[in-house]
């Protein structure tokens, strides 16, 4: 088999392993994790339907982008967003997924006002707690959805979050519930330019028990690409 057609493949098996694990009764969105392989691949992936692509280091995006590697797929930031980068990335993509402060949301806002666009964003939420990495607690997430009403030129489109690395046997599937809590609770409040439209959770080694558990958008890369060769 081709790479494209290996590629092709594994995107079909991909969606078979999502309509399965939610019973067909919603869309998911498929977003691929582009990191690390280059545009022939990605423009593979495009061409074999994902809904999405996703980097997640600002310049190794502007480096494809400028290659035409997304062209005809609306392009998401995945990855953690550094305060300096962030005029660098809003308004060239459409989803930025990994917001996770008020000083963030503030600097995207006012590039996007600058811009005179809209951005769209996701909340990204610190599911388990870990300490070293991104994302907010779930206890600050009313304090910036509160936050992000304020800022016009931003909309919360819903949350995302990258839960720990499963290892032996063990499942994500407790934290994919509490954020699939959370996206409900906060969709019922009513927050100016909040609309709890996507909950983006999963990824190659858990996407099925996310989408079990109420995920409406994965971010999947070495299940398409293969392993990456660090
Ligand atoms: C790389 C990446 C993914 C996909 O990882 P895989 O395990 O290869 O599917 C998803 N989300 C983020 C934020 C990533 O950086």
């Amino acid at each position: 088999m081709t790479d494209v057609d290996q590629i092709a493949d594994n995107i079909r098996t991909i969606r078979g392993n999502i309509a399965a694990a939610c019973g067909g009764d919603r869309a998911v969105l498929l977003v691929a994790a582009t990191k690390m392989n280059e545009p022939a691949r990605i423009r593979a992936a495009i061409a074999a339907g994902v809904d999405a692509c996703g980097e997640n280091k600002v310049q190794e995006f502007l480096e494809k982008d400028a290659l035409g590697a997304y062209d005809g797929c609306p392009k998401h930031f995945i990855g953690h967003l550094q305060r300096n980068k962030v005029n660098k990335i809003v308004g060239k993509v459409d989803l930025i997924q990994s917001v996770d402060s008020e000083a963030l949301l503030t600097l995207i806002d006012r590039r996007a006002a600058a811009l005179g666009i809209v951005q769209d964003i996701l909340i990204e939420v610190s599911v388990a707690g870990e300490a070293q990495k991104s994302g907010i607690a779930p206890a600050a997430l009313p304090a910036l959805l509160h936050a992000a009403s304020r800022c016009a030129a931003l909309r919360v489109r819903g949350l995302m979050c990258v839960p720990p690395i499963v290892v032996d046997g063990g499942t994500n599937r407790p934290y994919f519930a509490l954020m699939q809590q959370l996206f409900v609770d906060n969709r019922s409040k009513k927050y100016d330019n909040v609309f709890m439209d996507f909950l983006s959770m999963g990824m190659t080694d858990d996407y099925e028990d996310a989408v079990a558990e109420g995920a409406n958008m994965v971010r999947i890369g070495s299940a398409i690409f293969g392993q990456r060769h660090y």
